[in-house]
């Protein structure tokens, strides 16, 4: 029978990561000797696998649009010679990369698993060795065709996954969809939860350096600081409101700024402050005041992929209209549609 392959990606971030006198930090090289001492990778049960290093390594926190599409472009160009893809990436911007690539690989229908370590594999207790085996059989077993990160035992979809822990072995979670497979004795798939299957060709949709910017409210935010950036500069905002999507001062300073944004062709995003529920737009006069100035329902979406999915629809070239109505609708299941 013929083995499974595996392409793993190794991009940075802690799991490859070595002491320097200024704290941890990938080294090139390093990482192709420290997988050949996990024993398990070079078992006969596990698939085959090839790895490439991206260069440079990074931390992370420097990952950029730049990354973004090169790491799709390594998938996109290898898709049909491999049956599964492994990213290893750092813990701190894994959920962006995660929703980001969930939005560009169109209509993927492989599994694209992310995973990384909280504890170095050059560290006793590295978390990095069982989280880089068990995603390398997610990936040859081809069950979660999607966009998914997996870390401490759990599968989540990566779109619905947000980094929880700057120092917990299980870091990240899901908090408003289940998780796609608990890996205890067994990897047991919850599929019910599972996208469904795709046909037709993988598509790349590269994305531009769209100007983006996320704005978290606090009681006494000054809007005005905010306005010259807001209705000029960016195409997409992010807004992290209260609770079901509420804002502060009856949004008497903020609904105006809106609503010359929205006249300058920017699309406002409105999600959550709290992790778990939906926005609901309307629930109270504030709310209602945002939709009707022009701004997006963001409903249960995380800010990693409202980020990432703004960043989507500005690259494929639609107007304001259309990146504002496709923000609300299901593309990759990164939200749960508002019952009409
Ligand atoms: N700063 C590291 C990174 O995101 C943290 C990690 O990998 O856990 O690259």
């Amino acid at each position: 029978m013929n083995k499974k392959r595996v392409l793993i990606i190794y991009t940075g971030g802690t799991i490859g990561m070595l002491p320097t006198p200024n704290g941890y930090a990938p080294q090139s090289g390093y990482f192709r000797a420290a997988l050949g001492r996990i024993d398990e990778l070079h078992s006969d049960r596990m698939p085959e696998w090839d790895l490439i290093e991206l260069s440079p390594l990074l931390d992370s926190s420097n990952i950029t649009v730049r990354e973004w599409n090169e790491i799709a472009g390594l998938v996109a160009a290898r898709y049909d010679a491999y049956d599964g893809f492994v990213i290893l990436h750092g813990t701190d911007t894994m959920a962006y990369t995660a929703s980001a690539l969930s939005f560009m690989l169109e209509n993927l229908n492989k599994p694209v698993v992310l995973t990384g370590a909280q504890i170095p594999l050059c560290e006793l207790r590295s978390d990095g060795r069982d989280n880089i085996v068990t995603s390398l059989l997610i990936a040859a077993e081809g069950a979660a065709r999607e966009v998914c990160l997996y870390f401490g035992g759990t599968l989540l979809r990566g779109n619905r996954a947000t980094k929880y822990s700057a120092d917990g072995l299980i870091a990240f979670v899901s908090p408003n969809y289940p998780a796609l497979a608990e890996a205890g004795i067994t990897i047991r798939y919850r599929e019910s939860a599972l996208l469904p299957e795709r046909s037709g060709p993988l598509r790349l949709q590269p994305f531009d350096n769209v100007p983006i910017g996320v704005i978290k409210v606090f009681p006494g935010i000054q809007f005005e600081l905010f306005e010259s950036i807001m209705t000029e500069k960016l195409r997409g905002i992010v807004i992290e409101t209260f609770g079901a999507g509420n804002i502060p001062g009856d949004g008497t300073a903020l609904l105006p700024i809106i609503r010359r944004a929205a006249e300058h062709g920017t699309v406002l995003t409105v999600c959550s402050q709290c992790p778990q529920g939906t926005v609901s737009l309307g629930a109270y006069e504030t709310s209602s005041a945002l939709k009707r100035a022009g701004a997006v329902n963001g409903l249960d979406l995380t800010t990693e992929a409202a980020v990432a999915k703004l960043y989507y629809l500005f690259s494929r070239g639609g107007n304001k209209e259309e990146v504002a109505a496709m923000m609300e609708k299901n593309l990759r299941g990164e939200l749960t549609e508002a019952q009409i």
